[in-house]
């Protein structure tokens, strides 16, 4: 991608209001755009992080044999009153719900699990059908009403949500752990690293369900973390205080505050009991359908990625999600031969497959270019200008040393 050519470029200054670091470097940089309160567009830089944290997530559930697909984002009331959510206090605190114009009641999804049940039961009929392992990404819509922290809480944002049914209570369970094995494969990927906190169900269940809480001063989640082992706790359902000693080790409890990135919940028969969906066993009697819901805050990621990874400077990508791998700096680039040899790194990089950010605009100068590359946040800087000559001079955004190397040697240095 040329940057004389991108969507929109960087600004100096923060907006206006803008308290957390995430919401003023991802604005600034030319992430993401306010629409109102909670209300985010995602703009070609941000979009390039949010499909590559998909890819990652993508990949771990296909591996469980979990399938994608995409199921639609305006409900109809009477599947929600089958579970009697609908009408429950809490829901309506969130759940945008009105009447279309010939007055039909339909609701906004905040998550899918009616929907998901009333598809299997058009479909599942025996024990033979199951498990079942679907989950799209897609839009949700929250009336939340604290939508300030940036991107970390919007009244519309992007979850990745799987569900799974099964015949047993074990079969469930089993499967929930693999699905909290793959959600830590996911955050260790993108470098994020997670404790996983027993928490209250909320209005989804009342029963044991597991978050995935990255340690962070702008969380808005108080946990109790053990200061030796990898024990950690909701506030809401501890049995331990801090300055107590961990159940589990004897080391000492603290409070921290974290981001909730993920959430899984074992829903038990009460979904399925509910609306009447069943399969036969193997002697041909009705038997009640084992669910699970898993959600990973996709738009969320990129926030709490930028709180973790940044500097007075601006965003430090990990590699894994960084919007593009290569930020070519050109110099001097109203001199020719410059140019050309600018434009020549920029082809064969892209030709191996690299994805380049190429800055080509001319009458630039090296101090405003380097300033954006380091908001920006690439992982590897590579200027071309009159004083490199045959070669590149790179330097790795998270490191303070330059190197001079052939594109032969940078192209060797990032495939490892
Ligand atoms: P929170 O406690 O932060 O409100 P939640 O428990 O309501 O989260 P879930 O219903 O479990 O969240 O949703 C799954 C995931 O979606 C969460 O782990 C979080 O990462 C993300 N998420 C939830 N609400 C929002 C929101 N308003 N904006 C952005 N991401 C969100
Ligand atoms: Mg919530």
């Amino acid at each position: 991608m040329r940057y004389s050519q991108l969507f929109p470029k960087t600004i100096k200054q923060a907006p206006a209001g803008a308290e957390s670091v995430n919401h003023q470097l991802l604005v600034r940089a030319g992430f993401i755009d306010q629409l109102m309160a909670g209300s985010w567009t995602l703009l070609p830089l941000g979009f390039r992080v949010i499909s590559k944290i998909n890819d990652i997530i993508r990949g771990e559930l296909n591996s469980t044999e979990a399938q994608e697909m995409l199921m639609p984002l305006l409900h109809p009331r009477d599947i929600w009153d089958q579970t009697g959510r609908w009408s429950d206090p809490d829901v309506k605190e969130i759940m945008y719900q009105f009447k279309d114009i010939r007055g039909k009641e339909l609701g906004l999804s905040f998550t899918h699990e009616e929907i998901v049940m009333n598809l299997l039961g058009k479909y599942v009929r025996s024990y033979k059908d199951l498990p079942i392992k679907i989950y799209h990404f897609s839009t949700k819509f929250r009336n939340e009403p604290r939508a300030k922290s940036g991107i970390l809480r919007g009244r519309e944002f992007l979850m990745k949500d799987l569900y799974s049914a099964h015949v047993s209570k074990e079969d469930l369970q089993q499967y929930f752990q693999q699905v909290r094995e793959a959600y830590l494969k996911i955050f260790n990927r993108m470098k994020l690293e997670t404790r996983v906190v027993d928490a209250s169900g909320g209005v989804f269940t009342e029963g044991f369900t597991q978050e995935f809480q990255v340690i962070s001063p702008v969380g808005e989640d108080s946990i109790l973390v053990c200061e030796s082992c990898d024990f950690a706790t909701n506030i809401e359902v501890s049995q331990v205080k801090e300055g107590e000693k961990c159940p589990r080790c004897g080391g000492k409890i603290k409070m921290v505050k974290a981001i909730e990135v993920g959430h899984i919940f074992t829903l038990g028969t009460k979904y399925s009991k509910n609306m009447g969906v069943f399969f036969l066993d193997e002697h041909g009697k009705k038997q009640d359908l084992w669910f699970g819901s898993y959600g990973i805050g996709v738009s969320r990621l990129v926030g709490v990625l930028v709180e973790k990874f940044h500097d007075e400077k601006g965003i430090v990508w990990p590699e894994a999600v960084a919007p593009f791998k290569v930020h070519l700096v050109g110099l001097d680039l109203d001199n020719k031969e410059v140019m050309e040899r600018a434009e020549k790194v920029y082809k064969q990089l892209q030709a191996e497959g690299v994805e380049v950010l190429f800055d080509d605009k001319e009458g630039v100068s090296a101090g405003e270019k380097f300033a954006d590359a380091d908001l920006i946040g690439i992982p590897y800087r590579v200027v071309v200008s009159k004083r490199t000559e045959e070669q590149l001079e790179v330097k790795k955004r998270n490191e303070k040393t330059t190197a001079f190397v052939t594109v032969e040697e940078l192209l060797k240095q990032l495939s490892h």
